[in-house]
């Protein structure tokens, strides 16, 4: 199989998480990495990135693409997934068109991406589901009371940790964070059409896009 680097596009609670989880159990030789799952780590470890980036979390803003940038590429390139041969992908960075244009500047000799999926999923039904939604923080692992539960109760099923809510989960900072994506989404999707690797999976539940998505990454890697 040809090196697969792909970005997921998504709204907040479209599943991006839980794609990304089921995309690694089969494609073996894919390696992720989640913009929130790393500033919620650094929040955790009260770094001075972490402090600085609960700000504008915790009110459902983005955190400045300056700072988005520079650790995004500083983890791209620590991990050595910049070159032609590493598969990988990105949950949730780029979320603006200057986040776009300045890790294409960064990667794009070595190894741009050749797959952006968006994740189109209704959003009256993500506002519905998200009330469900509790996290495993040390992992990123996404469960659902309702679709995917843990199999015993708020605790996580690889580890027996204690699974949390997120704070920025609540139903007046989600409704923030989901207009915030409705305006960023726009430009995005035109720079990567442009480059022709934009595809779109619609479905309200991730048992409905699952297949769809690996069968487009199978149909256009092997
Ligand atoms: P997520 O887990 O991807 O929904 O991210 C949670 C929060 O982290 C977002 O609501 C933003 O405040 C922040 N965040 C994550 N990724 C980015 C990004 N690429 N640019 C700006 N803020 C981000």
């Amino acid at each position: 199989m040809n090196p697969l680097r792909i970005l997921l596009l998504g709204a907040p609670g479209s599943g991006k998480g839980t794609q990304t989880s089921k995309l690694l159990k089969k494609f073996h030789q894919l390696k992720s990495l989640s913009s929130g799952d790393i500033l919620r780590s650094q929040i955790k470890q009260e770094s001075p990135i972490g402090i600085e980036a609960e700000k504008y979390i915790k009110n459902g803003s983005l955190v400045p693409d300056s700072i988005m940038v520079g650790i995004i590429t500083h983890q791209l390139e620590q991990s050595k997934w910049l070159n032609k041969q590493s598969s990988w992908l990105l949950d949730g960075f780029p979320r603006t068109i200057h986040q776009a244009t300045a890790l294409h500047q960064v990667i794009k000799e070595k190894a741009n991406f050749n797959l952006v999926v968006e994740l189109d999923v209704d959003q009256n039904v993500i506002l519905d589901r998200i009330e469900a939604r509790w996290v495993h923080v040390p992992s990123g692992r996404v469960y659902s009371l309702d679709y995917n539960p843990p199999k015993v109760p708020f605790k996580d099923d690889i580890t027996g940790e204690p699974l949390t809510k997120r704070e920025d989960d609540t139903a007046e900072v989600f409704q923030k964070r989901l207009t915030k994506y409705n305006e960023e989404i726009g430009p995005l999707k035109d720079f990567y059409s442009k480059q022709g690797i934009l595809q779109t999976v619609s479905g309200n539940t991730s048992d409905v896009i699952y297949p769809k998505l690996e069968n487009l990454i199978v149909n256009r890697f092997s």
